[in-house]
């Protein structure tokens, strides 16, 4: 049982099916912990999403249970797809949605990445 109010972690969830090539992405960058791919109805000039490998539901479900090197590569890899966009520059936006009011609508933890443009101040 994930540590967090979602359901526990569903293998058909989509982005289970994207990590098993069961449908397509357009990638940007995999390692050995994380999966990065431009998201499908972006909301930003740039606008990719990083998934870990692992099987978590949320990021509470990742920051409790996942490992160390995990954890550590997960976030390696967010920076490194921001550097390799060309995001460093000019900035960008890291994002992730938590259960029902935070909007999250795929039961795999994941992070957004914009940028690409003045994203101005953030406001709930
Ligand atoms: O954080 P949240 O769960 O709301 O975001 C899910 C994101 O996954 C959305 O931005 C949606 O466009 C994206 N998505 C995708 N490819 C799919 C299904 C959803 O990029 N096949």
């Amino acid at each position: 049982m994930p540590v967090t109010g979602l359901p526990p972690y569903d293998d058909a969830n989509i982005f289970a099916r994207i990590l098993r090539g069961e449908i397509p992405a357009r990638k940007v960058h995999e390692d050995a912990h994380a999966l990065a791919f431009h998201d499908i109805n972006p909301q930003a000039p740039v606008h990719v999403l990083v998934i870990p490998k692992g099987r978590y539901v949320s990021v509470a479900d990742f920051a409790a249970t996942a490992s160390a090197e995990e954890i550590a590569g997960f976030w390696r890899a967010v920076a490194k797809v921001a550097k390799d966009l060309g995001l460093e520059g000019p900035g960008y936006r890291v994002l992730m949605n938590m259960g029902r009011d935070g909007g999250q609508e795929v039961p795999h933890f994941h992070v957004h990445i914009f940028g690409g443009r003045p994203l101005g101040r953030m406001v709930a």
